[in-house]
């Protein structure tokens, strides 16, 4: 019976998020999230106790000045902050102990939990209703398959961990995999071929590794669609995956805080407005970069309300052709603890892409760590190691502006590989702080 409802609520969900906000105008989206919203913070109010006291008197309709939070804040008080009253160390155990045995069907009475993967080392815990899953379920369906459910799919999933979150969507129509991006690639290899998926989801590292076995012969994939997740998709390496897959890289951007933004079939992130609210706070004085400050409205068990998310994002100013009225995110830059400051001057990551992009000599992978104050470490991986010496030169010749903006900077380029354990994606690091 339980599995019956699931079922029926995905499809719920799915006819909703394929129909719904196509038909929508921008004021009829602003109206629509006002409302709930108000609804939402009415009910979070009487459910979370952290929340309920951090908020004091402040009532619904002046939602736009309740208290930031943040994820600290959150991890730190998850017991009055989540609304099922679930002990914070009983969900740790949980999900402590799923990582471990990479087993990770177990839950909280029916409910899913997990651990985000947290580049800056602070894990956080994320809790999940059945409801909410069937929706994440449905929207998932709607927005990533190609051709809806009107076909047979079969998805393949790079991850760091599985969830229930994920293995809930498995359907007569979807054939579902899990690959654990903590095992050897070589070892998925025969798996991947057999499946064969027509949608291929993955961490952008992942699939620059799969892109790399596509090359040599090693695997044959034929995606319909493919989904960069978890990492930011920068410009080359969005390049040198669609000549690959021949097609274009679409992306999902989600978090512990949410599933906030999907591209659309002409490859526009847009944000889920049907549940995600966002407003910027500007980090730039000409109003381009931002750190989002999230409200996800549909969030019952994790509440999460002006949430502020340490990622650097910018909006797009072009309506999306695909008709939709919802706000586009033209760029996830990567996170605030990546900007590199030198003498009190802010470098956002995309200003030593840019510089890495333009180098002559082919660039396997590349990290960009600033490890004092005024100390650059650039770290390269080439294609063939006997131009390591001319890379080198272009490498500070592209970075003559910064040296001469800040004499007493020095910047070291050496040869080789980031060690990368939690197998998250940084190409420009701050390690001075
Ligand atoms: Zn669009």
């Amino acid at each position: 019976m339980r599995i019956l409802i699931f079922k029926f609520r995905v499809i719920w969900f799915y006819i909703k998020f394929q129909f719904w906000i196509k038909k929508q105008s921008r004021s009829e989206i602003d109206a629509y999230q006002e409302r709930e919203i108000r609804k939402h913070i009415d009910w979070v109010r009487a459910q979370s106790p952290f929340l309920s006291e951090l908020w004091g008197n402040i009532p619904a309709d002046k939602w736009r000045e309740l208290p930031i939070s943040n994820k600290a804040m959150m991890m730190e008080q998850f017991t009055t902050w989540n609304t099922i009253g679930a002990p914070s160390e009983e969900l740790f155990r949980i999900a402590f102990e799923s990582e471990r045995s990479r087993d990770f069907s177990p839950m909280y009475k029916h409910h899913t939990v997990g651990l985000s993967s947290g580049t800056s080392g602070q894990r956080g815990l994320f809790l999940v209703t059945e409801l909410e899953r069937a929706r994440y379920a449905g929207m998932i369906l709607a927005r990533a398959l190609p051709g809806g459910l009107k076909r047979t799919h079969r998805v393949a999933f790079f991850m760091r961990a599985n969830s229930n979150l994920y293995t809930g969507s498995k359907n007569r129509k979807l054939e579902f995999q899990y690959f654990d991006i903590f095992e050897n690639l070589d070892s998925h290899l025969e798996r991947l071929q057999a499946l064969n998926p027509t949608l291929l989801i993955s961490p952008v590292s992942t699939l620059l590794k799969l892109r790399e076995k596509i090359e040599s012969g090693a695997l044959k994939l034929s995606p319909e669609r493919v989904f960069a997740v978890a990492e930011p998709l920068s410009k080359e390496d969005a390049q040198r995956l669609e000549s690959t897959f021949k097609q274009p890289i679409y992306q999902f951007y989600q978090c512990t805080e949410g599933f906030i933004a999907i591209s659309c079939e002409k490859n526009s992130l847009h944000v889920n407005e049907e549940a995600i609210h966002i407003e910027p706070q500007w980090l730039d004085e000409t109003r381009t970069r931002f750190m989002p400050i999230v409200t996800d409205f549909s969030r019952k068990a994790q509440p999460i309300t002006r949430f502020l998310l340490n990622d650097i994002l910018t909006w797009s100013d072009q309506p999306c052709a695909c008709g939709k009225q919802t706000r586009v995110i033209a760029s996830i830059e990567g996170r605030i603890d990546d900007i590199i400051t030198i003498d009190t001057r802010d470098y956002y990551p995309d200003y030593f892409r840019r510089v890495i992009a333009i180098v002559p000599t082919e660039i396997r992978e590349y990290w960009v760590i600033q490890t004092k104050l005024l100390e650059i470490k650039v770290i390269v991986s080439l294609k063939n190691q006997s131009e390591f010496e001319s890379a080198r030169e272009q490498i500070l010749s592209g970075f003559s502006e910064l040296r001469n903006k800040h004499p007493k900077l020095a910047i070291e380029v050496e040869a080789g590989v980031y060690p990368n354990e939690n197998k998250k994606l940084r190409r420009v690091m701050n390690l001075s702080r």
